[in-house]
């Protein structure tokens, strides 16, 4: 069985955080194949700075190209929205029932899945990779966990991981620690709109690509323009 490493976010834009990320996490787990997934309609976030999926696609298009068993889905256009993990999930479930798919989250969205759009449901549409930044409390994460998800219990963790559940569906989620490059799309859209240079915070290809749509990203990015905290190191 395909094992299916998949990415989802806004990426509004893509950049090297996302891309170290999924590195990072193929090769500490072994997967065959990275599958990016943008999100059509995100629910909460950037409802106006958003950049129109087919742009962000194209983004991330670019920013995987050449790259062995890496693609770019773009079921979430076809699906109602807003769009939402449990629905996303269900899709490729039913459309190719026999992959074994694996959904990156950050440790602190992770901790909040059972609060989203049927969370409860969706923890049991795949297996879960949660990366956990450097220094992160394990005992604290274990804890979380089970007080999160009742049921669920400590299994040995897959070599390179700090800790891993199994839940009452039998989907697994394995805690991984890893280094987190201090970048994120709203420091780049701020960036961006000061004309500063990005050329160390996306792929040359990805930036080029924002270029030649510059009108856009002008126009759109300037809707949602917030002011970063002072000191804010870019
Ligand atoms: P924004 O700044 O607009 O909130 P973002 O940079 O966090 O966006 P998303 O598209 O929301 O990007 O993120 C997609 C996924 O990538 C999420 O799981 C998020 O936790 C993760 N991610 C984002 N930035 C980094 C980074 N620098 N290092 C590791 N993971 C990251």
């Amino acid at each position: 069985m395909q094992r299916t490493l998949i990415i989802g976010g806004t990426f509004n834009p893509v950049h090297f955080g996302h891309l170290r990320l999924a590195e990072e996490v193929r090769k500490s787990l072994a997967f065959d194949q990275v599958q990016w997934i943008p999100c059509h309609v995100p629910r909460h976030k950037c409802p106006k700075g958003l950049l129109s999926f087919s742009l962000r696609l194209a983004l991330l298009q670019a920013a995987v190209e050449g790259e062995t068993g890496a693609s770019v889905n773009d079921i979430e256009i076809r699906l109602p929205s807003p769009s939402s993990t449990y629905q996303t999930l269900q899709a490729l479930t039913s459309i190719d029932p026999d992959t074994d798919r694996h959904f990156i989250l950050g440790c602190d969205e992770f901790l909040r899945l059972h609060e989203w759009y049927r969370g409860r449901e969706t923890i049991s549409l795949a297996n879960w990779v949660v990366a956990g930044r450097m220094g992160l409390d394990v005992d604290w994460f274990c804890k979380s966990v089970e007080t999160a998800w009742p049921g669920c219990r400590p299994i040995s963790p897959p070599k390179g991981s700090l800790a891993a559940y199994k839940f009452v569906s039998g989907r697994r989620a394995v805690l991984l620690q890893l280094p987190r490059l201090e970048v994120s799309s709203s420091l780049i859209r701020e960036r961006w709109l000061s004309g500063r240079n990005l050329d160390e915070l996306l792929p040359q290809t990805v930036l080029e690509l924002l270029v030649a749509h510059r009108a856009d990203a002008d126009a759109t990015w300037a809707k949602d323009r917030r002011v970063l905290p002072a000191g804010h190191v870019a």
